[in-house]
């Protein structure tokens, strides 16, 4: 029983260690997924500040843009007649400082019934010179017949652009509506995304309307409209220039026009090692200004060197060193159970010597040394148990007292050890003659021993049956003076036991019979009646 138990706490304490170890770990993993999540929360939002600076610097190289084209504007608006010399001379030095500005240009508005005479007009400066308008990308023809013609006029450099000379934004619709939309409501205004005639790369025009003194309504600016200063931007050149501007590299962005009912990408950058199975864990969208009637957006994503660049040891610290901790203390742990087990093992193997010794020794205590069977001092603590038992069930005690006879002469005769021998005999012997297994024997002292019978009234036959016994062994005794063989006699008294009476009258009567029993001749069994 207490072996299972043990077993049992054995197993539960275990199953709690692996819990609490699989608990530990648990806590370890999540406190390093935790850090993990924190990092990649503050990295999100250093993210959205580099994002943001991005922004602020393509809003100010707009914001620039446009201060170039009010430049240009006040030139035409101090002026009656601006020359293409005068243009190109404050274009020129623009352009020096913002050499990726990819032209600035002058388009009067040219009525159908004035087409003529301005061709003729511009003829002087440029020989052949003709209002265009583009077939395909790169094939330019003459301007087909409409009521006006917003034709570039000056443009600065022009040997980049020499195709766009001469062309007719007009015959673009796209162009055309921003144009009429800027003239009729003096705005700034950008175009959407451009297919330039004089280069593939994508563009957009910013234009500012130049009228006749100061019109208010619709009606006067589109009568006193002169034409439109404007410039034309390459959205890569202009967003590298802006970019160098900025420290943080290894972002990916799209520029998006969303001034529309759909997003137009507008650029795609991109380092060169995305891949498009990369799933950034954030990303940022922020709008931007552009001064000039078009909403923009930068939509950013973070790239895998961007993160693991601000990537700290802490989360996979924190877990490892957790689950090294709750590991090395789950060892430890096991090792004292383990120890534990083998002391239990060692007190246990002890106690039961112990047990065994104690046994052996209460053995030895109540057995005497030479004839193995009960001593003196095992019959007196019998005779008080057995005393006790009759007084209280009021039954009947027997005691036999059993001497053996000229057991002196024996010796004399045969020496010592064999006289020990014959003890032995006659012990084993009396033992085999109580068949109840609530008889007792002991050796008494010397060559008597003594008989408790419990609840017996018949004792005389059983003495007479041990007396039997003992001749029978015929263990030769020539000296005896009533037998061949070592013979016994017997002295057996019964009582049944009442308060008044004690336990020494019992021996005492025993004795007595005995006594009898050798005055009458020896090898005899005399029974004490009163
Ligand atoms: P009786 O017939 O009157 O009983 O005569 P007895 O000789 O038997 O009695 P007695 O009391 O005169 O002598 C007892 C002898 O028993 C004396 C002693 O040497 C012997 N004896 C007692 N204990 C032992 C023992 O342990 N071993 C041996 N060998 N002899 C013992
Ligand atoms: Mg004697
Ligand atoms: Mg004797």
């Amino acid at each position: 029983m207490a072996i299972i138990i043990n077993l049992n706490m054995n197993i539960s304490s275990k199953n709690v260690l692996l819990l609490c170890s699989l608990l530990g770990i648990g806590l370890s993993v999540f406190a390093g997924c935790f850090f993990y999540e924190k990092e990649t929360r503050a990295i999100e939002v250093n993210f959205q500040n580099d994002v943001e600076d991005k922004v602020a610097v393509l809003e100010s190289e707009m914001r620039i843009n446009m201060e170039i084209l009010y430049a240009l504007k006040g030139l035409f608006e101090s002026s009656e007649q601006v020359s293409a010399s005068e243009f190109s001379n404050i274009s020129k030095q623009i352009l020096l400082r913002h050499p990726d500005i990819q032209a600035l240009q002058w388009t009067p508005k040219v009525e159908h019934k004035n087409r003529s005479v301005y061709e003729k007009h511009k003829t002087f400066e440029v020989p052949g010179y003709q209002i265009t308008e583009r077939i395909e990308q790169g094939l330019m023809s003459t301007a087909s017949e409409r009521a006006l013609y917003y034709p570039i006029d000056y443009i600065e450099p022009l040997s980049s652009n020499e195709k766009a000379f001469g062309f007719d934004m007009g015959s673009q619709r796209a162009l055309l509506q921003t144009l009429q939309k800027s003239g009729d409501f003096d705005l700034v205004l950008s175009t959407g995304l451009i297919n330039l005639v004089q280069t593939p790369q994508a563009a957009f025009l910013t234009f500012i309307p130049i009228y006749q003194g100061a019109p208010f309504t619709i009606e006067k600016r589109r009568r006193h409209l002169q034409g439109f200063v404007s410039g034309v931007f390459i959205i890569e050149k202009l967003f590298e220039r802006a970019m160098r501007r900025t420290n943080a590299d290894d972002i990916n962005f799209n520029l998006l026009d969303i001034s529309g009912n759909r997003e137009v990408l507008l650029l795609r950058s991109y380092g060169q090692d995305f891949k498009e199975s990369y799933q950034a864990p954030f990303s940022y969208q922020k709008s931007i200004q552009t001064y000039s009637g078009r909403q923009w957006a930068i939509d950013a994503q973070p790239s895998r060197d961007y993160i693991s660049e601000r990537r700290t040891m802490v989360p996979v610290t924190t877990s490892l060193l957790g689950i090294i901790l709750v590991l090395s203390s789950t060892i430890y742990t096991l090792a004292l159970i383990a120890r534990n087990k083998v002391i239990e093992h060692t007190v246990s193997d002890r106690t039961d010597a112990l047990n065994a010794a104690k046994k052996e020794l209460e053995i030895l205590t109540r057995t005497d040394a030479l004839t193995k069977i009960a001593n003196r001092r095992y019959f007196d603590q019998r005779l008080d148990l057995e005393w006790k038992r009759a007084v209280r069930e009021k039954s009947t005690l027997s005691l036999i007292m059993i001497d053996i006879d000229y057991f002196k002469l024996f010796n004399d005769r045969y020496g010592h050890p064999e006289g020990d021998f014959c003890l032995i005999e006659v012990a084993a012997m009396l033992e085999k003659s109580f068949s109840r297994s609530s008889d007792f024997v002991a050796r008494y002292g010397g060559e008597e021993f003594v008989a408790i019978l419990p609840q017996t009234k018949n004792a005389a036959e059983v003495a007479e049956r041990c007396r039997k016994n003992i001749e029978s062994l015929r263990i030769e005794h020539k000296d005896s003076k009533v037998s061949s063989y070592v013979s016994v006699s017997l002295g057996v008294t019964s009582l049944c036991p009442t308060g008044e009476c004690r336990m020494v009258d019992i021996v005492n009567r025993a004795d007595r019979a005995l006594y009898q029993a050798k005055e009458r001749g020896r090898n005899k069994v005399f029974v004490l009646t009163d």
